[in-house]
C-alpha cells in the first residue's frame, strides 16, 4: 500500500501545489487522482516516485518511508507512463520497451523476448517491433508507453494523463485494455486525469482534488455519484449523475420476458398465441434469433413480415454483462419502451419494459448495493 500522510508541496516560488494531502492507495487496484487543471495532480504523482520531493509530510510504500529508499530502487519498482508516451524517438519500438530490462542488465535476447511478449499483451502487432515511434499512431505510441512501463514487471504503475492526447474512440479502447491488464496483472495503479468520466470508468477509488491541492473527496466512483461531499464535487461531476450511477448496477437481476418474442418464420397460430400475452408488442427475430424489430400483434401476418416496416428495437443490451444504464438506454431508444436483452452472440434472450427496469433501479437504490465494475 502507498500511504500519504499530510503531504504538502510548496514550490520555491511559494506556490502551494499540494496541501496536507492524506491518502491510502490500496494495492492491486486503480486509484485515480482527478480535478481541474493546476490542482496538484501531477505534483502528487511525482512525489510518489520522488521526481518531486515533498516539503512536509511522509509517503510510505509498504510501511517504509520512501525517503529512506535509494531513489533508483524506488523508481525501478514503479513504471511511469505520461501523455504522448515520452518514447525515445531514435530507438525502435522493441528497444523502447526493452529499455528498463536492459538497464537492469538483462541480455539483449531476453529483453527483446520480454518486449515481444508485452507488445502482444497491449495489443500491438509484432510487425511494428522494428519501426520507430514516429511511424506509429498516437494510440499505438501510448500502448508502447504502457508496455515499456510494464517491462520490468514493477508492482506499481504511475500514469499521468496517459490517454488525454488521443481521439475518443482510441481512448475508449485504451481504457478498456488498461482495465483488462489491471485484472490480469493486478498492479497498483495511480492514474492522473482531469476527465471525471475517465476517473469514474477506471477508478476503484477516486480522489477528487480542488485547486490548492486539497482533497475534496476520496471514494469509490459509485459513491461519488450518489453522495458527492460538497457543491464543488457535485459541480465537477456534472449532469446526469443519477443516470451515470446506473452503470454500477448489473442487468442480471432484471426479469426478462420471452413470451412476446416471435421468429420471422412463425406460423399464424404461433403469432396468435404470442399475441395474447399481456404485452402490446411482439419482438420479431430472424432465423438465428437476432432482433429485427417490434410489431403490434395485429399488424403481423405469417409469411409476410417486412423487416423494413417493423418498429426499431433501440440498442440491445448484453444481459448480465452490461448495466442497468444500458438496459434503460435500450428501452428509451425504442418507441415501444421495451428493451431487448441479448447474449454475447447477439441472440435475443428476453425483453423487458421500462417499467420493470424502473422497479429494478428503485430496488437497487434501496439496497444501496453496487456491482463494482459493470461493462457499459
Ligand atoms: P495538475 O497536474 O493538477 O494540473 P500540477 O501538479 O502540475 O497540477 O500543478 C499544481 C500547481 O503547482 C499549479 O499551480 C502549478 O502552476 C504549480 N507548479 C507546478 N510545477 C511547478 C514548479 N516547478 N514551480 C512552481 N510552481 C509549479
Amino acid at each position: 500500500m502507498i500511504r500519504m500522510d499530510s503531504v504538502t508541496k510548496r514550490y520555491p516560488d511559494g506556490t502551494v501545489a499540494v496541501d496536507r494531502l492524506s491518502l491510502e492507495i490500496p494495492d492491486r487496484s486503480i486509484t485515480v487522482l482527478v480535478g481541474p487543471s493546476g490542482c496538484g495532480k501531477t505534483t502528487t504523482l511525482r512525489m510518489i516516485n520522488r521526481m518531486v520531493e515533498p516539503s512536509e509530510g511522509t509517503i510510505l510504500l509498504d510501511d517504509v518511508d520512501i525517503q529512506k529508499q535509494p531513489v533508483n530502487t524506488l523508481r525501478r519498482s514503479m513504471g511511469y507512463v505520461i501523455q504522448n508516451a515520452g518514447l525515445f524517438q531514435h530507438r525502435t519500438i522493441v528497444d523502447n520497451i526493452a529499455t528498463v530490462p536492459r538497464l537492469l542488465g538483462w541480455s539483449k535476447a531476453k529483453a527483446r523476448a520480454r518486449a515481444a511478449e508485452l507488445m502482444e499483451r497491449v495489443g500491438l502487432d509484432a510487425s511494428l517491433a522494428k519501426r520507430y515511434p514516429y511511424q506509429l499512431s498516437g494510440g499505438q505510441q501510448q500502448r508502447v508507453g504502457v508496455a515499456r512501463a510494464l517491462a520490468a514487471d514493477p508492482p506499481v504503475l504511475l500514469m499521468d494523463e496517459p490517454f488525454s492526447a488521443v481521439d475518443p474512440v482510441v481512448r475508449k479502447g485504451l481504457q478498456e485494455e488498461l482495465l483488462w491488464i489491471q485484472e490480469e496483472l493486478g498492479k497498483t495503479i495511480v492514474f492522473v486525469t482531469h476527465d471525471i468520466d475517465e476517473a469514474i470508468k477506471l477508478g476503484t477509488m477516486v480522489a477528487v482534488l480542488r485547486t490548492g491541492g486539497r482533497l475534496a473527496q476520496f471514494a469509490p466512483p459509485a459513491e461519488l455519484l450518489s453522495d458527492p461531499a460538497d457543491a464543488f464535487v457535485e459541480d465537477f461531476l456534472g449532469t446526469d449523475r443519477g443516470i451515470r450511477r446506473l452503470s454500477f448496477f448489473a442487468s442480471g437481476e432484471l426479469e426478462l420476458k420471452t413470451a412476446p418474442i416471435v421468429a420471422v418464420d412463425s406460423t399464424a397460430e404461433q403469432i396468435a398465441v404470442r399475441g395474447t400475452a399481456d404485452v402490446p408488442y411482439l419482438l420479431v427475430t430472424d432465423l438465428e434469433g437476432k432482433p429485427l424489430g417490434w410489431s403490434e400483434p395485429g399488424d403481423l401476418t405469417a409469411g409476410e413480415v417486412d423487416p423494413a416496416r417493423l418498429l426499431p428495437y433501440g440498442r440491445p443490451f448484453e444481459y448480465g454483462r452490461e448495466s442497468l444504464r444500458a438496459a434503460l438506454d435500450g428501452a428509451v431508444l425504442s418507441p415501444t419502451g421495451w428493451a431487448v436483452g441479448v447474449d454475447g452472440t447477439g441472440r435475443v434472450v428476453g425483453v423487458v419494459s421500462q417499467q420493470t427496469i424502473g422497479e429494478a433501479i428503485r430496488r437497487a437504490h434501496a439496497d444501496g448495493r453496487t456491482d463494482a465494475k459493470v461493462a457499459g
